[in-house]
């Protein structure tokens, strides 16, 4: 029999990554001594579904509470502390300083194994009159949701400002507006949800509008005047409302201005940024962003000599990742990366061979009727970091046309022409949206290319699929790019194109033209373009832009054209509908003072 080892493991933080590290833990070791310290009153709490509760939609309190103190303990053994808040770390005597929240009673515990799972906390920037303001909330935990139902329940309001278009901004946005709060929500870029490219967050700026949320963009708060009843933005638009959700913001001291600086399209627009006092306080290596650097196997690294330490691992949003994509460092704060994390921690704790080999930062989110849902990188991020690459868009049903209720997804699809690697994709839609990008993402971690896309072989019946999946169809689509069948411009080529004397020809039906066209564009059916291509009168030299509905009949039609002898034919990508997408108008009918 071999000998058995007890060790004393301490896990920093009782939620997402923590409990899951110690869960494994035990399953693997029911020897070790394993205590959690967590700082609140909750651990394993949902905190993802904190918006749906405020907004009545999860109406269960105790729903959100995955495990309990006294559940998790006793199922699994744990020493579990709860309003205990680790405040040092002695890494040469190997203990941590622990403060009792509640009487600020210190003391210190030693410890064999240490894992850090502290997660992130809400940006709150000091912006003028923050401090007056009552009204003024963030959302991170139970108590956070509390307190915002409780001035719900008390006060009534009939308006809100969300301030940051993220995840969390947008959840609240929706949750607030089904409780009848009327809700403008505030963005200091162009666009809501950072994954997203922005003709793609156009759909959600609609969905947002349609459902009466007032959208500013491209606009940022200056100051809360009278307790935050007023909301004063930078270009001086006032607000006047009864309520604030801050979920996106500046902290002055630390490394948040840097974070402004480089990443605003980052994590810092989904409005949090890394806790990590305790790891500068025992010298860990930090980013230049502030997260914690670790190795592969989720060890830390010390700050100075960039040594491995061995017995201090660190997961979930505290720590700095490998972007799985482009293999740049990068942050992701997502509920998958820090349960994975924390099973890794936990395995190679117990010797087994891990890798934490990054992030693809695969998410999804309902905005009212809509499923917005990616995986990797997007164009934005690819052009910022000077990475070669397609984009594609196709627009499919999620089943079958002819089963009743079908709904469009609008996709887009990014790869490498060259190798034909999946850079990233992103779709919006209703039923079946996120299941296409899930497939998409799975095929990233396998090391897919754009030519197993139409070899999957898909679950098909019409209730649920076509013959041909939309995830088929973006390979066919992709190859045919790759392959030069046909050449592609995009939705904010055309215009200037058209502008400057090209020759865009539109393949829809006079209907669908008339319903709707892009200036300049000559219209003949596809189904008439054999007998009236005569009709196009330009040399065959002469670059033609073919644009129908979503770029199909386009493709049919480039090949009439391409056999009638014309060399340079290009089709508008994702066709009419990316393009209306685009182009739509934000509806900003803020009352301003
Ligand atoms: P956390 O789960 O935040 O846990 C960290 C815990 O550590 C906290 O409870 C904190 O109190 C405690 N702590 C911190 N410092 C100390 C200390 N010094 N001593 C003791 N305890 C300490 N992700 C998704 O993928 N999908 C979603 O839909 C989604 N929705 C979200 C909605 C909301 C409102 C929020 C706030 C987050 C959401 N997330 C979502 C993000 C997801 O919850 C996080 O990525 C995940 O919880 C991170 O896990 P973690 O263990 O790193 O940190």
């Amino acid at each position: 029999m071999g000998v058995i080892i007890m060790r004393k493991i301490l896990i920093v933080g009782g939620v997402a990554g923590g409990a899951t590290a110690a869960a494994r833990l035990r399953r693997l070791n029911e020897q070790d001594e394993i205590i959690i310290f967590e700082r609140g009153e909750y651990i394993s709490f949902a905190n993802c579904g904190l918006p749906y509760y405020i907004g009545d939609v999860i109406k269960d309190r105790k729903n959100l509470l995955v495990q309990t103190v006294e559940g998790m303990s006793k199922r699994f053994n744990l020493d579990i502390r709860n309003f205990s808040e680790v405040t040092s770390i002695d890494r040469k005597n190997k203990t941590v300083t622990v403060r009792k929240t509640k009487t600020n009673e210190t003391y210190t515990e030693s410890y064999d194994i240490l894992i850090l799972s502290p997660g992130a906390k809400p940006l709150k920037p000091n912006i003028e009159g923050i401090d007056d303001a009552k009204n003024l909330f963030v959302l991170r935990n139970i108590p956070d949701t509390d307190i915002i139902n409780e001035f719900i329940d008390e006060n009534k309001p009939k308006s809100a400002v969300v301030i940051g278009g993220g995840f969390i901004g947008v959840e609240m946005a929706e949750n607030l507006s089904g409780l009848g709060i009327k809700v403008t929500l505030v963005e200091k870029i162009n666009q809501v949800l950072a994954p997203l490219d922005f003709e793609m967050a156009q759909l959600v700026h609609k969905e947002l509008n349609d459902n009466g949320v007032n959208l500013i963009l491209n606009d940022g708060v200056a100051r809360f005047k009278d307790n935050g009843k007023q909301v004063v933005l930078e270009s001086g638009t006032a607000i006047d409302t009864d309520m604030i959700i801050l979920s996106i913001g500046v902290v002055p001291e630390l490394p948040c201005k840097k974070m402004l600086e480089t990443s605003p399209m980052g994590f810092l627009s989904r409005g949090i940024i890394p806790e990590n006092p305790l790891a500068k306080s025992c010298g860990l290596a930090l980013c230049e962003l502030g997260h914690i650097k670790t190795t592969k196997q989720l060890h830390t690294l010390d700050g100075e000599t960039g040594e491995v330490i061995e017995d201090i691992y660190a997961i979930g949003d505290v720590i700095q990742v490998t972007d799985y994509v482009t293999k740049t460092e990068t942050a992701i704060p997502l509920a998958w990366p820090a349960n994975r994390q924390g099973r890794l921690a936990a395995d190679h704790i117990n010797g087994m061979d891990i890798s934490y080999d990054g992030s693809l930062g695969t998410s999804v989110l309902k905005v009212f009727n809509l499923t917005v849902a990616s995986t990797g990188n997007n164009e934005r991020q690819l052009k910022a970091k000077g990475i070669k690459h397609k984009a594609i868009y196709a627009h499919r049903t999620n089943h079958a046309g002819y089963y009743p209720n079908a709904t469009n997804i609008a996709l887009k699809l990014l790869f490498d022409p060259d190798s034909g690697r999946i850079l990233g994709a992103q779709a919006i839609g209703k039923e079946g949206t996120e299941k296409r990008i899930d497939v998409i993402a799975t095929a990233i971690k396998l090391g897919g290319t754009i030519r197993d896309l139409p070899d999957l072989e898909l679950c098909y019946a019409p209730p649920y699929s076509s013959a041909k999946d939309p995830v088929n169809i973006l390979g066919y689509i992709a190859c045919n790019v790759a392959d030069n069948v046909y050449d592609i411009i995009h939705w904010y080529e055309i215009d200037k194109i058209v502008e400057d004397g090209g020759y865009l020809l539109d393949v829809r039906t006079p209907a669908e033209f008339e319903a709707g066209h892009i200036k300049g564009a000559v219209n003949i059916e596809v189904d008439e373009l054999r007998d009236r291509i005569g009709e196009i009168k330009v040399s065959k030299d002469t670059p033609i832009y073919v644009n129908c509905q979503v770029g199909l009949r386009a493709y049919l039609a480039i090949q009439i054209l391409k056999a009638n002898g014309f060399k340079k034919v290009y089709n508008l990508s994702g066709g009419y509908l990316t393009y209306k997408g685009a182009k739509y108008a934000v509806k900003n009918t803020t009352c301003t003072n």
